[in-house]
């Protein structure tokens, strides 16, 4: 079983970028324009070159602080593209841009290694590059896997799919697809032939729609005869390919895919997180958390559930407001997950926060030791600190479910409270 972790960070959208942005432009307001935008979007440093010379110098002396270059093709300097050879003998990831379409450049300039070709005619040219480099990025992250028979086609995708950042894995029949598949849960999409030996790509694409659904595995099929397509969308493909295809349109169908699972994978993280504390809310917490129970039952391995709850935290809020609550609530969150991070741990309300440890042995003495932690840390509301306390109740005998089991640990939690508060009381103790 997976367990979704809490994070604060949404996996689906990148944030930032790892290094800088090399610009060449030789029309200085262009160049500030497109700098601003780059900088806007991705917080990173954007350097403007206006000329082969200038880039020359800079690679010689930084080259190292790159991320990406989104480079003009004529430059003072050099009328014909050669700045892209430069960048590109550089090992630098290209952009190319243009003012005029031809279609021989075009091809050609593809043909050596960039990333992309784009015709700077309107803004939104703009907003495309500065989408494509977020694109690099999370691609720099994403795994996707190819399946063919023939060798050479596996190499030439694999090539192509590089130069957009991906870390792409090949297979050349159905089964080592499956073992690949099985090893690294990380794949998010795969383009599959249809004619393979052993198992072909609508019996392998059968085999994984039982196991993974369209929202968290892309799969593109591909095939020579576009008589196909029907029949691999039927049995649960994303999308199809016919062959033979250019880079641009494998790159664009494998974009558009990845945005899609991505734009899936960040509503579910809205779906299952809590958005002031990043922990797993209580849909998440109930289901996984039930999973996780079953699991445990059936093995018959220890168990134990945790709830609890911030002391007196109606009194933070009247005395410092919402806001101020808010803080500490975050600040509480932020505790939680340092301390128990490996267990699932969730926001099931406003002040209360349970646990369902997947390592039951020591949970009392992690309770009592947070317990402490708690009322020795000190939470900063503007110019205030203020102290904090958490009662906690623990469930330790399994029971049938996960709710009966929630209900005994509320019940110790209630004592916690009767008894005076900021302490760990055990349902045994509850008569
Ligand atoms: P006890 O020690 O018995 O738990 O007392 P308490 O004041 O902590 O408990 P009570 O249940 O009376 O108050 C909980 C308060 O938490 C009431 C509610 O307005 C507040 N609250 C719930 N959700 C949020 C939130 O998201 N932000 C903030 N700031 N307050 C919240
Ligand atoms: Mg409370
Ligand atoms: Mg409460």
């Amino acid at each position: 079983m997976t367990i979704i972790r809490s994070s604060t960070r949404n996996p689906g959208r990148a944030e930032r970028i790892d290094g800088d942005i090399l610009l060449v432009e030789d029309q200085r307001s262009l160049a500030e324009m497109t700098a601003r935008m780059l900088h806007q979007r991705w917080g990173c440093h954007v350097l403007i070159a206006t000329s082969l010379q200038q880039v020359q110098t800079i690679l010689a002396q930084q080259r190292h602080r790159f991320f990406v270059a989104v480079s003009d093709l004529n430059l003072p300097d050099a009328h014909h593209g050669e700045v892209i050879d430069v960048l590109l003998a550089a090992n630098l990831r290209v952009i190319a841009m243009t003012a005029m379409f031809d279609d021989e450049m075009h091809d050609q300039i593809l043909k050596k290694g960039v990333i992309d070709y784009v015709l700077k005619n309107s803004i939104n040219a703009y907003e495309y590059i500065v989408e494509l480099v977020g694109r690099l990025q999370r691609n720099m992250q994403t795994k996707v896997l190819v399946v063919d028979d023939s060798e050479t086609f596996c190499s030439i995708m694999a090539a192509m799919l590089r130069v957009q950042g991906l870390q792409v894995l090949t297979a050349h029949d159905g089964v080592a697809a499956l073992t690949l598949l099985d090893q690294q849960r990380d794949i998010k999409l795969v383009l599959l032939d249809y004619a393979m030996p052993n198992l072909d790509g609508f019996s392998l694409l059968s085999q994984l729609r039982r196991k993974q659904g369209k929202d968290t595995l892309a799969v593109i099929g591909m095939a020579a005869s576009g008589n196909l397509t029907a029949q691999f969308l039927k049995l649960g493909a994303n999308d199809f390919i016919s062959k033979p295809f250019n880079y641009e349109e494998l790159v664009c169908r494998v974009s558009q895919n990845l945005e899609m699972q991505e734009s899936l994978e960040a509503v579910r993280y809205v779906a299952y997180h809590d958005y002031l504390t990043g922990l797993l809310n209580r849909r998440a917490f109930f289901e996984q958390g039930g999973k996780l129970f079953k699991e445990k039952l059936e093995t018959g391995q220890a168990m134990v559930a945790a709830m609890m709850d911030i002391d007196f935290f109606k009194k933070i809020n009247d005395r410092y407001g919402h806001d101020g609550g808010d803080v500490v609530l975050k600040h509480f969150a932020t505790l939680l997950g340092a301390h128990f991070g490996s267990e699932l741990v969730a926001r099931i309300g406003g002040e209360e926060f349970a646990i369902l440890f997947t390592d039951a042995e020591q949970a009392l003495e992690r309770c009592e030791r947070f317990c402490a932690l708690v009322s020795d840390a000190q939470v900063t509301i503007g110019k205030q600190t203020i102290a904090l306390t958490v009662s906690i109740g623990l469930a330790t005998k399994p029971h049938t479910n996960l709710d009966e089991m929630l209900k005994l640990a509320d019940a110790a939690l209630y004592l916690a409270k009767e008894q005076g508060r900021n302490r760990v009381v055990v349902s045994d103790a509850v008569a």
